[in-house]
C-alpha cells in the first residue's frame, strides 16, 4: 500500500488541547510542517474567531473541519431550540474560519438543561436527530457550510450521540439531501462489518459525502471510554487498509489527527506529540 500524502495530515486541536491555546497549535503547525488544523470551538472562543480566523488564514492552514454542531436531543421544546441556535452560531463561526465542513455529533439520550438523561426513548432521540440536523440544514445549506455527520462508537449512544454506524448516516443524508455529509472517523468505526460498503456508498453518492476523515487508533485495553485514544500505530485498526477503501471511494481530503488522551498524549510535550503524528502519519497509516 502507498504512503500517505504528508501534506494531507491535519491537526484536530483537541490532540494538544491542555497543552496549547490556537495560537499555540497554529504556530506548531507551521513549525511542524502540518497543513491543516480542526479546530474546537472552545478553543476558537477564547482567542475570538476573527482574531482566530486571521491567524489560520495568515498560516496558510486548511481547515479540514470545524468540532463542532448538533447535541439536538433534549427532554423540551426549549432545550431543543437553545441547541438549534447553538448551531446556527456554529455555522456562522464555520464560515468565519473558512472550515471545509461543520462536524455534526448528533446527541445521545435527551437531556434536561442541567444535563442530565431524562428519556430512555432512543428511537425518538434519533427522530430529534434528524429533524434537529434537518433544520440546521435549513440555515446551513443556503450559506455553503457542509454538515458532516460524524457516527460515533455505539459506547456513546446514551450520552453523546445516538447515530452510531455510517449505514445510519448514509440513511440520514439519503432522507436529507444535499448539504450533508459524512465525517469518518476511525476510532469509532473501525469495527463495523459493513465499513467498506458504506464508505463506498457515501462516495458514490453525488456529491460524495465523504467530507472528513479523522485518525488515531484503538487501544487493547482502552482504560477510559473517552479519552484514552491511542496514536496512530500503537493500536489494533488497519488504518492503511481504511484509507485505502476511502481512496477508492474517491476522498482526496485530508487525515485529521484526532487524539483525546488524558494520561499519556496530553501529557507530553506538544512538540513531541506533533512531530510523533507526522512520523506516524507516514509510517502507520
Ligand atoms: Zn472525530
Amino acid at each position: 500500500m502507498s504512503e500517505p500524502d504528508a501534506a494531507l495530515l491535519s491537526l484536530n486541536t483537541a490532540t494538544v488541547r491542555t497543552q496549547w491555546s490556537l495560537p499555540q497549535v497554529v504556530a506548531g503547525c507551521l513549525r511542524h510542517g502540518i497543513r491543516g488544523i480542526a479546530p474546537w470551538r472552545d478553543q476558537v472562543a477564547a482567542v475570538g474567531v476573527k482574531d482566530a480566523a486571521a491567524r489560520i488564514r495568515d498560516a496558510g492552514l486548511v481547515v479540514s473541519g470545524y468540532c463542532r454542531g448538533g447535541l439536538f436531543p433534549a427532554i423540551d421544546r426549549d432545550g431543543r431550540r437553545a441547541a438549534l441556535d447553538d448551531n446556527k452560531r456554529a455555522v456562522d463561526e464555520a464560515l468565519a474560519i473558512g472550515a471545509r465542513c461543520l462536524v455534526i455529533l448528533a446527541g445521545g439520550l435527551p437531556k434536561d438543561r442541567d444535563g442530565t438523561i431524562r428519556s430512555k426513548d432512543l428511537a425518538g432521540a434519533r427522530e430529534m436527530v434528524r429533524d434537529g440536523i434537518g433544520e440546521v440544514l435549513e440555515y446551513a445549506r443556503p450559506a455553503g457550510m457542509p454538515l458532516a455527520i460524524e457516527p460515533l462508537h455505539p459506547m456513546y449512544a446514551a450520552d453523546r450521540a445516538c447515530v452510531n454506524t455510517l449505514a445510519q448516516a448514509n440513511d440520514l443524508c439519503d432522507e436529507l439531501g444535499p448539504g450533508t455529509g459524512i465525517a469518518v472517523d476511525a476510532y469509532h468505526v473501525w469495527w463495523d462489518p459493513r465499513l467498506r460498503q458504506e464508505i463506498a456508498r457515501a462516495g458514490a453518492a453525488s456529491p460524495s459525502r465523504l467530507l472528513a476523515y479523522h485518525i488515531s487508533d484503538w487501544l487493547v485495553p482502552t482504560a477510559d471510554l473517552l479519552n484514552d485514544r491511542g496514536m496512530m500505530g500503537d493500536g489494533v485498526i488497519d488504518l492503511p487498509l481504511l484509507r485505502s477503501w476511502l481512496e477508492a471511494a474517491g476522498y482526496r481530503g485530508m487525515h485529521e489527527v484526532e487524539i483525546f488522551s488524558a494520561n499519556h498524549w496530553w501529557k507530553r510535550d506538544p512538540d513531541e506529540v506533533l512531530a510523533t503524528c507526522r512520523a506516524r502519519h507516514r509510517e502507520c497509516a
